[in-house]
């Protein structure tokens, strides 16, 4: 049922060409709450226009992973690169701009319940961005089209399904255009019927050249879309390779027992 979405939607893929791409590259990155260290000195680069997929067993460090990239958590040691350039001691305006260069998009959505869809995106664009009134109503009416809900503009988040929910949060994470987009599992809070339909956006996004990195459980997504799949367990990064190889012929007995369990 996915293969036949993605092939679908291909021709779409230039509605995001515009969005630009950068590295990340994570050196002996560690990440510690209180005594408890969650991720243990990783190493790993993402290169600038991939699409990579974190999987792994749940508690293994995936969130923490990604939310540090944007600093929504602090790193305990090590560094993180964005394009070549250390990013843990920004502080202010630095840091405000990388993360204007990030989208996040979390599990639960997180829209302002009393603010409409258009008025969900326009928030980020006049308060953040700075745009002004009406060209950040363009642009956020601009960003409904392409997640395939202009129609829903004036609608609330609880007149929406999750799906919609779901495309109106991706297309919030886009409106500053970011270099790079960081999903956490964003189709694990729908129902069944929901999922294909924020998949097939996000395959739009994955063929539009921005950096990608999506924590998931969907491994037919992961298998079809990624262009490398990072497997981490216990903080550690045990496995990066091309979805054909890690689904086929995975190396770490972990992933091995991880695999035999979701497939
Ligand atoms: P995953 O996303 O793979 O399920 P997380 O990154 O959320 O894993 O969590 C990794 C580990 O860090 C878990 O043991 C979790 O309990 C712990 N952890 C996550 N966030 C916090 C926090 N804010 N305070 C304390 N421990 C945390
Ligand atoms: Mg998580």
């Amino acid at each position: 049922m996915l293969s036949a979405l993605f092939s679908r939607s291909a021709a779409k893929a230039a509605d995001f060409s515009h969005l630009q791409q950068a590295s990340v590259q994570f050196r002996q990155a560690v990440k510690s709450y209180g005594d408890h260290r969650v991720l243990n000195g990783i190493d790993l680069t993402i290169h600038s226009g991939e699409v990579v997929a974190i999987l792994g067993p749940s508690g293994s460090g995936k969130s923490t992973l990604i939310r540090l990239i944007n600093q929504l958590e602090s790193l305990s040691g090590g560094e993180i690169l964005i394009d070549g350039k250390a990013t843990s001691q920004l502080t202010g305006n630095a840091l405000r701009q990388l993360r204007s260069r990030i989208g996040f998009v979390f599990q639960q959505f997180n829209l302002y319940a009393h603010l409409t869809a258009r008025q969900n995106i326009m928030l980020a664009l006049e308060k953040v961005h700075g745009f002004p009134h009406a060209k950040a109503e363009t642009r956020a009416l601009e960003l409904l089209r392409k997640v395939g809900l202009e129609e829903k503009a004036d609608h609330m988040p609880s007149q929406l399904s999750g799906g919609q929910q779901q495309r109106v949060a991706i297309a919030r994470a886009l409106s500053s255009s970011p270099q790079i987009i960081l999903f956490d599992e964003p189709t694990s809070a729908l129902d069944p019927e929901m999922i294909g339909e924020v998949l097939q956006v996000m395959q739009t996004l994955a063929h539009s050249g921005i950096t990608m990195i999506v924590v998931t459980h969907e491994m037919q997504f992961a298998r079809e879309i990624a262009d490398r799949v990072v497997f981490i367990d216990g903080g550690d990064v045990l496995e990066v390779a091309p979805p054909e190889t890690f689904f086929t012929r995975p190396q770490h007995p972990r992933a091995v027992r991880f695999l035999q369990k979701v497939l």
